[in-house]
């Protein structure tokens, strides 16, 4: 059976190299900002599942997630919020921009994995 891909956006490189050993068991797709991550999705037909930071340059996490669930191909993906603690606007709005989840950086591996394992 192929691995669970997952699409990574974010743009801080310590995190993408935290999920390649947190994920191992995972497909990884990288991107660093909103609009790499929409190329990505165009080149990945078979995302399962997405880690989306909210603060980022060229494209913020909501305005991609925006994006996402405006488009009939990719709304159905379900997409897990990293957010930064004391940013609970940007979670409350992405919840209602459809995200499947949130987790609160820092987060535990466990409670990631679980997240993850659900959806
Ligand atoms: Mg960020």
């Amino acid at each position: 059976m192929q691995p669970r891909k997952i699409l990574v956006v974010d743009d801080s490189k310590l995190i993408h190299k935290m999920f390649e050993v947190l994920l191992r068991q995972y497909s990884l797709v990288h991107a660093y900002d909103g609009l790499e991550a929409l190329e990505n999705l165009g080149r990945h037909a078979e995302i399962d599942l997405i880690l989306l930071d909210i603060n980022m340059p060229r494209m913020s996490g909501l305005e991609f997630l925006n994006q996402v669930k405006a488009n009939a191909s990719f709304e159905a993906i379900p997409v897990v919020i990293i957010s930064t603690e004391g940013k609970e606007e940007d979670t409350i709005r992405g919840l209602e921009a459809g995200a499947a989840a949130y987790i609160k950086k820092p987060f535990g591996n466990q409670e990631l994995l679980e997240v993850i394992q659900r959806l």
